[in-house]
């Protein structure tokens, strides 16, 4: 290509500037910016000058390649293509074995912090690294050196960004993602099982526009593409919501476009901008072609995702056995015994507090009938008591006559004292 920018490398492929417009557009939708921000990305883009790419690759199948070069969007393959100037990559090189690495270390050497590294595929360290190797040296050395040098590294697809199937339970090559061997942490991570180049293209076009990396999360993923979940933009989720789903591949409800989450989509777990994105020329993407999301943007997904047509099991620590489903009915019976014993002890506490009302009015009436009686009477009936008889003396107390015979009649006692009596 000369170097003369994106949009003369357009028009040279038969483009229009109404195309280039629309480019520029999705581009500022792919990032999350404004419609508004479409002309200033139209601006930059189109001025832009070519950026060297070192794409080294680890243990890969190779389909994040394939996903690059067969981009099918004409401008996204026009971007790519055109504006990224692939200087090593060993699946497109002409040359082989030392000349390669030749290549490698002299584009290294002529673009110092000038160039973009892309990584493809896990990054192994066991055995000393000796499970993948470039030019007689682990993959880890050479990636670590590349990256190192980079202005930014770009991480694509599942096995870069974590170690996606060579890392899966077991890993006998104990394999890992990137983050490995990123010391400078320009880091880029853009996972899916291949990425989707969309995105590629958006992080590029973020670049150029704005002379920095996109917003990242955690995980280094653009906040852009993954930071909503499919589930949550998925066409069929209205399906969902109303409780249609496809049973049984090539059921009633498979062929009226239900929802898959019964036969194990992962759309509600993954984050990723798929639904939107969509891939060969935004025509469909997995859930629309009638197969349920696998999960392959999630972190450690061939472990946690699986097994890809069922509902994924043990999300609760120590019962590995229960299911999403389980669990959820469990919550339900949880929740709606909490809601009905909370309802039965309402339902005691109001009935005692209507005794108690109850009691407090009776109490009130009876206190009102008896003030009621009381003023109905006349005062003479609440005047002092009437006097009450006293009592007769007591009889004197007859002493048995002494020896004389003489009776004698003793005083009452008094409490006196003798001499006055
Ligand atoms: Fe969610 Fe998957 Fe159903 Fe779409 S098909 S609504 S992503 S569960």
């Amino acid at each position: 290509m000369q170097d003369d920018g994106l949009y003369a490398a357009m028009v040279r492929r038969g483009m229009t500037r109404r195309s280039f417009l629309r480019f520029s557009a999705a581009m500022a939708a792919a990032l999350a910016l404004p419609l508004t921000y479409a002309p200033r990305i139209a601006e930059a883009v189109s001025s832009a000058r070519r950026i060297p790419v070192i794409w080294v690759r680890g243990q890969t199948c190779g389909g994040n390649t394939e996903a690059f070069l067969r981009s099918s969007d004409p401008t996204t393959a026009a971007l790519l293509l055109d504006v990224l100037s692939v200087e090593y990559h060993e699946s497109l090189l002409a040359v082989a074995g030392a000349d390669a690495d030749l290549a490698r270390t002299n584009a290294m050497s002529l673009y110092p912090n000038g160039y973009l590294a892309v990584i493809e595929g896990a990054i192994p360290t066991g055995a000393g690294g000796a499970y993948c190797l470039v030019g007689g040296r682990p993959v880890a050395d050479v990636a670590r050196e590349v990256c190192d040098g980079a202005l930014a590294t770009i991480a694509v697809g599942s096995c870069a960004f974590d170690g996606g199937a060579p890392a899966a339970s077991g890993n006998p090559t104990d394999a890992g993602g990137v983050h490995r061997v990123i010391g400078n942490g320009r880091l880029v991570t853009l996972p899916g099982c291949p990425l989707n180049t969309v995105n590629l293209a958006a992080v590029i076009v973020h670049y150029l526009t704005f002379n920095e990396l996109p917003p990242v999360d955690l995980a280094n993923r653009p906040l852009a593409a993954y930071g909503n979940l499919i589930h949550n933009q998925c066409e069929r989720r209205p399906h969902f919501e109303f409780g249609e789903f496809a049973l049984e591949w090539g059921d009633e409800g498979a062929q009226k476009g239900w929802c898959l989450y019964k036969l194990g989509c992962k759309g509600p777990e993954t984050m990723a901008n798929c639904p939107a994105a969509r891939y060969g020329e935004k025509t469909s993407w997995n859930v629309r072609s009638g197969h349920g999301c696998i999960g392959c943007t999630t972190p450690s997904f061939w472990n946690a995702m699986g097994p890809a047509y069922k509902r994924i099991p043990g999300p609760i620590p120590f019962f590995p056995a229960l299911s999403t489903d389980t669990a959820g009915q469990l919550m339900v019976g949880v929740v709606g015994a909490a809601a009905g014993g909370h309802a039965l002890g309402m339902g005691l506490r109001m009935k005692r507090r209507r005794m108690i009302t109850a009691r407090e009015a009776k109490a009130a009436v009876a206190s009102e009938a008896t003030v009621a009686v009381v003023e109905a009477e006349p005062a003479a009936a609440i005047g002092p008591a009437p006097a009450q008889p006293l009592e007769a003396p007591a009889p004197p107390v007859v002493i048995p006559e002494p020896e004389t015979g003489e009776p004698e009649t003793a005083e009452p006692e008094t409490g006196a004292p003798p001499e006055e009596r």
